[in-house]
């Protein structure tokens, strides 16, 4: 298989931060209308410029303090779905925070929901893509926070807004303190995913699995540090959301070739591939692809397998994964 004809292949991408997949040109554009200057956060290139996991925050809060109403939003979730597009992605779920949009006040919440559902119809008329959205609290913002996210959540489940999650810094606190708020998704029929394993190590996936009971981890691959973790994943079936490049950007480890996710793949573990927040890890699912193509020699069938997977493990309904199956299929 030639690199280029990677580009092509239709991908299905479960783990996307919406506002972390904010094109540089976006922001900048963004912040010369509002007369903000943020100009120190990008590189000769355009691109967003950081140096370690302190100064990457810095930076992220930096370019999205320039989002701040659902207008904004709209425009955002084009641009992105834009270089989605570009990159082969056919089905897209991404995370959202009503802790951003509109301060977990629920009426506000609809508001900006509302101008992303509205930027995802038209460019699935446009681009050919589909988008679903997936509510994730925040973990260092603390439980009664994720509470009033939850409930946020709840009232707008339904056929777009399909999943609840937990993202954010996964050092603090513990995910049974959000049990609460996945119990509340969970009846309100969202499906669950969270966000452990990654700066946590295999007892965080554990602890995630024990107390939140979810589909999808986040991540998930340092699950690979404990065996019989990665046999039991297996064994339940649990899909991981890898995001290569982004591990590989925040030092996790030292290359793709380094990377678990061909491991966990050959134990049985469902992986799928996707780039969490993309400019900030000056990456995008077609380099995702490359890179694993150069570093482990997968090919198209290696990757039409996990795109299935992924549509499999996806949280939207039965007829819109019938519909993106034929996509895959070409
Ligand atoms: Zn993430």
């Amino acid at each position: 298989m030639k690199e280029k004809g990677v580009r092509e292949l239709p991908k299905v991408e479960l783990h996307l931060h919406l506002e972390g997949a904010a094109p540089p040109a976006f922001i900048r554009g963004l912040a010369a209308e509002k007369k903000e200057d943020i100009s120190g956060i990008f590189d000769e290139q355009g691109g967003y410029a950081w140096r370690d996991f302190w100064h990457f925050l810095k930076v992220y809060e930096a370019a999205t303090s320039v989002l701040r109403s659902p207008e904004d939003y709209h425009r955002l979730t084009l641009a992105v779905l834009e270089e989605s597009a570009a990159s082969g992605v056919v089905y897209g779920e991404t995370f959202l925070s009503p802790d951003f949009c509109g301060g977990r006040d629920p009426g506000a919440w609809r508001e900006y929901l509302h101008a992303i559902r509205e930027a995802a119809d038209q460019a699935e008329r446009q681009m050919g893509i589909t988008l679903r959205g997936i509510v994730t609290c925040i973990r260092h913002f603390g439980p009664e926070k994720a509470r009033e996210t939850a409930i946020c959540a709840a009232e707008t489940a339904g056929d777009w807004l399909v999943g609840f999650g937990i993202a954010g810094d996964e050092t603090v606190g513990a995910p049974k303190d959000f049990a609460w708020s996945f119990d509340c998704a969970r009846e309100a029929g969202l499906r669950l995913t969270a966000h452990a394993g990654e700066w946590g190590g295999p007892e965080s996936v554990r602890a995630a699995l024990t107390d939140l009971n979810p589909e999808r981890i986040g991540h998930g691959v340092r699950a690979i540090e404990d065996l019989a973790l990665v046999d039991e994943l297996a064994e339940r079936g649990t899909v991981l959301e890898v995001c290569p490049g982004s591990n590989v950007s925040l030092g996790l480890y030292r290359d793709f070739r380094a990377h678990p996710i061909a491991e966990l793949d050959r134990r049985g573990v469902k992986v799928t591939i996707s780039t969490d927040d993309p400019p900030f890890f000056h990456t995008t699912m077609a380099r995702e692809y490359q890179e694993l193509h150069r570093a482990f020699d997968w090919d198209e069938g290696q990757f039409g397998r996990i795109a299935r997977q992924s549509l499999d493990a996806a949280f939207c309904d039965a007829d819109t994964k019938a519909r993106i199956a034929k996509l895959l299929e070409g």
